[in-house]
């Protein structure tokens, strides 16, 4: 007999759970099927290396759900009655130059006007009014970022209607590297920002990045990047305790295989275990595009096929946390106070190349390694003392070499903490107690969201964004020609990066189950 709840989710990454904690407030039945023994996908916090230390497997800084109404105005309680707290640090990133030289970044501008002087006066100035364009974007910015996506030809023709409007679609048109050769002249400030499109997959040179600059810059200054206290998994935590609490269901352990669909509507889920979970009201699913074909039933072979063909970075992300005895050290002995920490080459053009090797399927000449240490902020998450290293480089998924990623990651890991040691002090092997790397192998295996280790699921490019991601039919969380089941995931608008994105499905589930969002949320 298959168990009835009126909305099912297939998987408790943080959007699921978003979507199905909007829901239970509402006073839904749901059930969250998750595939693996532990919960929140690319949100969640492990003893990966020995007890006692906490590490963020995936995402480590929450930045855009700030400004996400579910985190601004506390709309399910996360922070009032279940605990979510965050740690917002003054310095939200910093590059560490092969020479010792740094350049950080803060929220307060002036700071980052004298630090970015330190390398050129004009830069300075030239930072600042990228700082003043990028806060008169970020109301408008911030307000595409957590509903359904606004169809491409009427925002396009709307920015087409006034001379901001222009400079605006001029600059989501231009590449990160044109955009700052356009206005810095020193080499260093040109890479530190240039380093910022990469944390998106993407090379400097890609073209229709630019936009990305005035959006981190945005952010970093009017939100910061939040530390979850207790680790990345807190939000989790909060989610599931916020979904029990309304008599919601959490489950680990089941591997939903197919979504049931009957006359044009999904009915429930199929487990891999033979059991069927029914769905009165809807089902929502994070499903990968690339496996819509396989796992709904009677979708549009059209639609699953257009999805099946939506493109993956080259750029796959291999990570390795280590757990320390003692914290690590820049060489000039400073404690590592930015939440993201970039080591990078002391000039420009190794940069460029390194991300241009990547396309070639090559490994990267120069690694681009990015890490941060967030037990500086957080001791809760190790021993006395003790501390936690995040780090992450960019390589490609299929080695040219043949060489399979399991066998091979060991290698790979330690070049990187070789690369790490001419930056910083302390890391050495008698500091190390234990470390873990995960590949892109690794990545894919604890959330098929993150396909060839794409942290965004599919690539981030223009011609899958917005209402075209990932494909212009799925764009709307919804799959044509099948009622009642909606998507969630970092393959849907507004992409990868712990947005809080279900918010948005949520709204849409709430209109198709004629519910009034805003009623219920100021009910919360
Ligand atoms: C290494 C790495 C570092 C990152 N760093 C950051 C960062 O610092 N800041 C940031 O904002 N973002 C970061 N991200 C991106 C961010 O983690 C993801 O975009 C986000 O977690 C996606 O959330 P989601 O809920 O959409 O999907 P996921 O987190 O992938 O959740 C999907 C869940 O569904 C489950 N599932 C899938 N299929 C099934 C099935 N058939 N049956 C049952 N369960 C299923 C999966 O196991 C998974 O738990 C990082 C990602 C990675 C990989």
């Amino acid at each position: 007999m298959a168990k009835t709840y009126d909305v099912v989710a297939i998987g408790s990454g943080h959007n699921g759970l978003v979507a199905a904690a909007y829901l239970a407030r509402a006073g839904k039945s749901v059930l969250v099927l998750e595939r693996n023994a532990w919960f929140g996908g690319g949100v969640v916090t492990r003893e990966l290396t020995v007890p006692g230390y906490r590490h963020d497997q995936h995402s480590m800084a929450h930045i855009f759900i700030q400004a996400n109404p579910l985190l601004k105005n506390d709309e399910l309680g996360l922070k009032a009655r279940y605990g979510l707290q965050y740690v917002v640090p003054e310095m939200p990133m910093m590059s560490l130059f092969e020479d010792g030289k740094t350049l950080a970044l803060y929220r307060d501008r002036e700071r980052t006007r004298a630090e970015i002087a330190k390398f050129s006066r004009r830069d300075a100035d030239a930072y600042v009014h990228i700082a003043e364009q990028a806060a008169a974007w970020l109301p408008m910015i911030a307000s595409t970022l957590y509903a359904a996506p606004a169809p491409m030809g009427a925002s396009t023709a709307m920015m087409d209607q006034s001379r901001e409007g222009r400079e605006l679609w001029r600059t989501t048109q231009m590449s990160t590297h044109d955009l700052l050769v356009s206005h810095f002249e020193n080499e260093r400030v040109r890479m530190h920002f240039a380093r910022v499109a990469g944390e998106n997959l993407v090379s400097p040179d890609e073209k229709a990045t630019a936009l990305g600059v005035y959006v981190f810059v945005g952010f970093l200054e009017a939100y910061g990047f939040g530390v979850p206290v207790g680790g990345s998994g807190s939000l989790t935590r909060a989610l599931i305790d916020a979904i029990r609490d309304r008599g919601g269901e959490v489950v680990a352990g089941v591997e939903v295989e197919r979504v049931l669909v009957k006359g044009g509507r999904a009915r429930g889920v199929l487990a891999r275990d033979g059991r069927e979970f029914s769905a009165k009201e809807c089902v929502i699913g994070a499903i990968h595009p690339h496996h819509l074909g396989r796992m709904v039933e009677g979708i549009d072979p059209a639609i699953a096929q257009a999805a099946a063909a939506t493109e993956i970075t080259p750029n796959a992300c291999i990570t390795v946390h280590a757990a320390l005895k003692a914290p690590v050290r820049t060489k000039a002995g400073d404690p590592l106070r930015a939440v993201m920490i970039e080591l990078l080459p002391n000039d420009y053009e190794r940069l460029r190349r390194s991300f241009d090797e990547l396309r070639y399927g090559n490994l990267s000449p120069y690694p681009l390694v990015g890490l941060g240490s967030l037990s500086e902020f957080d001791s809760s998450r190790v021993p006395p003392g003790g501390a936690t290293l995040h780090c992450w480089d960019y390589v490609p998924y299929v080695r040219k070499d043949g060489r399979a990623w399991d066998e091979a990651k060991g290698e790979y890991a330690e070049r990187m903490l070789e690369h790490m040691r001419s930056f910083l002090t302390n890391l050495t092997p008698d500091n190390i107690v234990a470390y873990h790397c995960d590949s892109p192998v690794d990545m894919e295996r604890t959330s098929p969201s993150f396909m060839h280790g794409d942290l965004h699921g599919i690539a981030t490019s223009t011609y899958q964004s917005g209402s075209h991601r990932p494909t212009p039919e799925l764009a709307q969380y919804t799959v044509p020609g099948i009622e009642r089941f909606s998507l969630v995931g970092p393959f849907q608008h507004p992409g990868g990066g712990v947005f809080g994105a279900g918010r948005a499905t949520a709204s849409r589930i709430f209109d198709d189950l004629k519910l009034d969002f805003d009623k219920t949320v100021a009910r919360a």
